[in-house]
């Protein structure tokens, strides 16, 4: 683990790559080393690992940039030695307070309207980032997320007074959480209203703070949460979840969780709306005289007869193959186009036999090409 390649280097990509970029490197390297498509390679499937996980922080904007500043240790718990990532304590500081920040720096300027500091807030939404398979994404699928979020410390249920204490009055404000303040002017004293600076405005005071959250009545802390995932959730799609957000403030509701969408590639199929897209290669001779082919659907293969006389290009589709509609509603369909793959690398005899066939053919054979040359011909006339 100690030696585990850089995440850019494994895509092949440079540090400036963009999300197409990142994208389409590691669809390369999925069609590369599918294991469904490389059973006879035993290093095919740790290396399709290394580039989804490597695909899955890149795609990432919070993670790459967390493994831009880190490393592997920024993105990765487990990496490294003892555990100590920097992100498994002293990370709690003071961000679920930003909104006591700005409020002081709004309410608390001119001394006169502040916000209730007791009237109940809303907890902040958070955001999370969950990276889905193709299929996860079509079927639908139930995920377990590790969140951190600002919860309402349990300890004190939320009042921030060590277990067994309440919060007294404010001796310096009565309970008002304000105080007159006399200021000296050329015109005598002015007498202006303040917030009080013992309890920050709201009128109580804390004489033990509870230990757990330093009095804060709220603490930061991870927890793993199922999220249910729909059938028929697209790439850039936001899932929003209510009231997994963090904590709200004196007793206000909680905040949301919006879990933004990102699906891998598959290494076959093409998502468009919900209608998957496959190429099938197919052999001319197959092309030429019909065969019964196996086609990949996501419930599985099926079995399709290809007519007589295919031509490249030729699409068809399987209705009902495709995804699940988001919200019930049926589901789209499967379009196979035919690629018609021309061999290479041919023996001399194969070469003989296919002089041989070509000797036979006539124009009623070839009728795209019969009729080009015919206004080829009466473009510039008949000699060549
Ligand atoms: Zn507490
Ligand atoms: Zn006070």
């Amino acid at each position: 683990m100690a030696d585990k390649r850089d995440y850019y280097e494994v895509l092949g990509v440079d540090r400036g790559a963009d999300e197409q970029q990142i994208k389409k490197a590691y669809r390369q390297a999925a069609k590369k080393y599918h294991p469904d498509v490389n059973a006879d390679d035993p290093t095919a499937e740790a290396k399709f690992k290394e580039a989804s996980e490597a695909y899955e922080v890149l795609s990432d904007q919070q993670k790459r940039g967390r493994y831009d500043q880190f490393g592997h240790a920024g993105v990765d718990p487990n990496y490294g030695a003892g555990g100590g990532s920097p992100f498994g304590g002293g990370f709690e500081g003071d961000f679920g307070d930003l909104g006591d920040i700005f409020s002081s720096f709004f309410g608390g300027g001119f001394g006169s309207q502040r916000a209730n500091p007791n009237a109940p807030r809303r907890g902040a939404d958070t955001s999370a980032t969950i990276t889905l398979s193709f299929e996860e994404a079509a079927k639908g699928c139930t995920k377990t997320l590790n969140l951190t979020n600002i919860k309402t410390c349990s300890d004190c249920t939320g009042s921030g007074a060590e277990k067994g204490t309440s919060p007294k009055t404010c001796s310096a404000c009565n309970g008002s959480g304000q105080i007159r303040v006399g200021q000296r002017t050329p015109f005598g004293t002015i007498q202006t209203q303040k917030v009080c600076d013992q309890c920050g405005g709201t009128g109580k005071k804390i004489e033990k703070p509870c230990r757990t959250c330093g009095g804060k009545g709220r603490v930061r802390s991870a927890h793993d949460q199922e999220i249910n995932i729909p059938a028929g959730i697209d790439e850039g799609q936001i899932l929003q979840v209510r009231g997994q957000g963090d904590a709200g403030v004196n007793g206000g509701p909680s905040g949301d969780l919006h879990i933004n969408i990102n699906i891998r590639p598959h290494p076959i199929f093409e998502r468009r709306g919900y209608n998957v897209h496959c190429d099938v290669p197919i052999t001319f001779s197959q092309a030429a005289l019909g065969a019964d082919i196996t086609v990949p659907t996501l419930d599985g293969k099926v079995k399709f007869t290809v007519h007589e006389g295919t031509q490249p290009g030729d699409e068809f589709k399987l209705k009902g193959k495709g995804i699940q509609r988001l919200h019930g509603g049926g589901k789209g369909d499967e379009f196979v186009k035919i690629v018609i793959e021309v061999p290479k690398d041919l023996s001399d005899k194969q070469k003989e036999i296919l002089k041989e066939f070509e000797a036979t053919t006539s124009d009623t054979n070839y009728k795209k090409r019969h009729s080009f040359f015919n206004k080829f011909k009466s473009l510039f006339g008949d000699e060549n």
